[in-house]
């Protein structure tokens, strides 16, 4: 089971006194259990949050990266290597914060290539917007997503797939756990290899509904993630 942290664009260093308790908790916790827990801090916290993991086996990702793997001229930028180079295992691409500013598939496309060639595994985000639910274009929209988003590449065993309904992000709505159920297997038919996880409004509260979804490879938790004791929440009750 994966919990992936995203954190968005919210942290300085003193928010990493708070690893101290998530990672206390897992050592103990993780015993006999298949957990993986990774954080995906703002890049200013990449260097400093891997040093602090050095001896623990949480690990750190990126929440986006430039679509080119070696370097240029591209001010306010970075790329693949870069976050590799301070620490990075993983990258998320494809969020739809980034989306609606404009991020297409094609992009997605480029950058999910440039990580996999700098080494980064990849948490790549799809999802339907609350317009597109309402037309029934759910399937339509995550075909499309996945097809264009994963185009020539072969090898799925680096990829974990995210499905977060954006109209669900930060809002505390859920799907109902039967469409839950019903798009995460349409996810997984288009390929027996996919990890598929779930993100959107995660928190203590609806995590034993979301659990109960036997289909879901772990959780991507925005909000709730940031908050040590709601983190640990979620993993233990995921468990219980
Ligand atoms: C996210 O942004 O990836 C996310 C899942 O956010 P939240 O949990 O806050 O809805």
């Amino acid at each position: 089971m994966y919990f992936i942290a995203n954190w968005k664009m919210f942290g300085g260093l003193n928010s990493l006194n708070s690893l101290h308790r998530v990672n206390k908790f897992f050592k103990t916790f993780k015993k006999n259990k298949s957990i993986k827990i990774i954080y995906c801090p703002p890049s200013t916290l990449i260097r400093p949050m891997s040093k602090k993991l050095k001896k623990s086996q949480i690990e750190v990702g990126a929440q986006n990266c430039h679509e080119k793997d070696n370097y240029g001229a591209f001010t306010g930028s970075i790329n693949s290597s870069m976050l590799k180079n301070v620490g990075a295992k993983y990258v998320i691409i494809g969020h739809s914060e980034n989306r609606q500013f404009g991020e297409t598939d094609k992009l997605i496309n480029l950058k999910i290539k440039s990580a996999l060639k700098s080494g980064l595994k990849i948490i790549f985000c799809i999802g339907e917007t609350l317009k597109q639910k309402r037309k029934k274009i759910t399937k339509q929209i995550l075909n499309k997503q996945i097809k264009l988003g994963l185009n020539k590449i072969k090898n799925y065993n680096k990829i974990l797939i995210a499905y977060e309904p954006v109209w669900s992000i930060g809002t505390g709505l859920i799907p109902k756990s039967n469409q839950l159920l019903d798009t995460i297997n349409y996810i997984k038919q288009k390929n027996k290899n996919f990890k598929v996880l779930y993100g959107g409004s995660v928190n203590p509260k609806n995590i034993h509904e979301l659990k109960s979804i036997n289909n879901i490879d772990g959780f991507l938790i925005g909000g709730a993630s940031q908050n040590p004791k709601k983190f640990i929440d979620i993993i233990k009750k995921t468990y219980i």
